[in-house]
């Protein structure tokens, strides 16, 4: 079986599939003042800059169909990071 590559830390035995509704994805969003998220690929903070229009990825991530937390990316982080919750969607 193929795996993506990316799950290293949190992989867990795959079980049945059938759930597949609730999966972990991913939208990139403008970057707001006042932001104090920690970038979970580098894990420095993903801060608010005037005039910069810095974006971040932001992942929900699921586990056979639960949530189980939100990660944060420097937007150009998540791509070195290949895409570990697929190409994130654009949010106006
Ligand atoms: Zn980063």
């Amino acid at each position: 079986m193929l795996q993506a590559g990316a799950f290293h830390a949190d992989a867990l035995p795959m079980q049945g599939t059938s759930r597949a509704m609730m999966i972990s994805r991913a939208v990139l969003r403008q970057v707001e003042p006042g932001n104090t998220a920690n970038c979970a690929h580098c894990g420095a903070p993903i801060k608010f800059a005037a005039r910069m229009q810095l974006r971040q990825v932001i992942a929900n991530v699921y586990q056979e169909g639960n949530w189980i937390r939100v990660e944060h990316y420097h937007a150009d982080c998540y791509d070195e990071a290949g895409q570990p919750y697929g190409e994130a969607a654009e949010k106006p």
